[in-house]
């Protein structure tokens, strides 16, 4: 038989370690894995050159905005951006202009990024307000379900224990997980209006505001409402030691829970956006150092589960105001994430294997993607190669994202994706975009 190509001389990352062989793609997916005297013969061969390759990234906590934010970012150049940074699967986050909180903003969501998007893509819904609109929005694809606990977002009335108990119930009878953002909207608004009356705009203002204590009292809300309820609950960008405390606790009693740490909250600190100000503004904040060796040894204690990039563009203007509770909060991330992370591996942080875990394996067992994140025969050709020797600056202005800034714009980092393979195509070659909008795919849950 002919098989579509065959990638040859690839030092490639199986099984916890790197083996120098060939992969054959045939139909989307991985053929075979083996030695050159072995492989079929193919319509197309390509020699990376004893580049590194790993299994696509699979970016959990993405904001590809569009519709009513498409000034902002774009399932074009979203997706362009995750290509150019390695990442082959992402899952969109669900605060968008509508609020993705139904079967039908759901459907035209998914509608648009067909036409649009170069790598897979899969979506979040909120919660609608009548719950019995869940198991619809779950038919017409939804990946998992987010709550945002920081203010009201989706149609769910967040502080009612009841309701979102209910909500816990009706998602864990479908098994599908449910994301959180923990921070506590009581105490968080109560801080920031108490803040807004003694004529604070500043940034240790905001951090004041969102406190360690705010992460902490929404993590055990959250573990407190689900423990009797059978479902997985998610934990998105945990910050402080206390708050993976809680999650660790949980977890070593047996719950079915998991968490989620970004590079932010791993590489950058309070004091860096007390000295660089508006454009470090994110939720939750950056903490001090006590809090980031913290997050480091859950990640060293595999307590950590998934590192996601939280990409979250707004124009630059956004980014800067007169008063730091006006400044729109995040930092995009998805051509960042490899590159920076590799760095880490380079620094003896963690090894290769136990980054491939944190950004392919667990996100893909989490979120029930069971077709992707390793590579093995059968999986779905979803490849990025490194070059894991080469230096470079970080150079936001040359980003593939509408946000063309970065906390880590000027940094020198080690280990640069350099082809991207989505579905067994080649997608991105030395950050140039080589595939047409609408050739990546849309993810619907499994429905069986
Ligand atoms: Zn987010």
């Amino acid at each position: 038989m002919i098989v579509d190509s065959v990638l040859t001389n690839a030092k490639a990352h199986l099984n916890k370690e790197t083996v120098d062989c060939n992969l054959a793609i045939e139909n989307g997916k991985i053929f075979k894995i083996g030695k050159e005297t072995h492989m079929p013969k193919a319509d197309e061969t390509i020699n990376l050159k004893n580049l590194l390759v790993l299994p696509g990234l699979i970016d959990i906590h993405v904001h590809l905005r569009d519709e009513g934010k498409a000034y902002k970012e774009d399932f074009y150049t979203g997706t362009a951006a995750a290509a150019a940074g390695g990442i082959t699967t992402v899952l969109d986050m669900p605060n968008n202009a509508p609020v993705t909180m139904s079967a039908e903003t759901l459907k035209n969501r998914m509608q648009t990024a067909k036409r649009k998007t170069l790598v897979n893509v899969g979506f979040y819904s909120e919660f609608p307000n009548n719950l019995n609109e869940v198991k619809d929005i779950v038919t017409q694809g939804a990946i998992a379900f987010k709550l945002f606990m920081a203010c009201q977002i989706g149609g769910l009335n967040i502080d009612d224990d009841h309701a979102l108990q209910e909500a816990f119930r009706k998602v864990g009878e479908l098994d599908v997980p449910v994301a959180v953002h923990a921070e506590d909207k009581a105490t968080l608004t109560d801080a920031e209006e108490k803040l807004k009356k003694t004529r604070r705009h500043d940034a240790g203002a905001f951090l004041k505001a969102h406190s360690e204590r705010v992460e902490l009292k929404a993590v055990e809300r959250l573990l407190k409402l689900s423990a009797q309820i059978n479902m997985r609950l998610h934990f998105c960008h945990i910050t402080t030691k206390e708050g993976l405390d809680a999650v660790v606790e949980a977890k070593k009693s047996g719950r079915a829970v998991t968490c989620e740490v970004t590079p932010n909250h791993l590489l950058l600190s309070n004091k860096d956006f007390e000295r660089y100000g508006s454009l470090l503004a994110m939720m939750p904040p950056l903490r001090s150092s006590s809090h980031i060796e913290a997050l480091w040894k859950g990640i060293a204690d595999s307590w950590v589960d998934v590192i996601g990039s939280d990409h979250a563009p707004h124009a630059l203007e956004e980014k800067s105001a007169g008063s730091i509770w006006d400044v729109k909060v995040g930092v995009p991330g998805l051509e960042t994430t490899l590159p920076l992370m590799l760095t880490m591996v380079r620094k003896n942080r963690l090894s290769l294997a136990h980054l491939v875990q944190l950004l392919s394996e667990k996100p893909a067992e989490i979120f029930n993607l069971t077709d992707r994140g390793r590579l093995e025969q059968g999986k779905k050709a979803d490849l990025v190669a490194i070059d894991f020797n080469r230096k470079f600056t970080v150079d936001a202005s040359k980003f593939h994202s509408k946000a063309k800034y970065s906390p880590y714009d000027g940094w020198e980092v080690q280990g640069r994706p350099v082809k991207t393979f989505v579905n067994g195509l080649l997608i991105m070659d030395e950050q140039e975009i080589l595939a047409k909008a609408g050739s990546g795919g849309i993810i619907r849950r499994d429905r069986a």
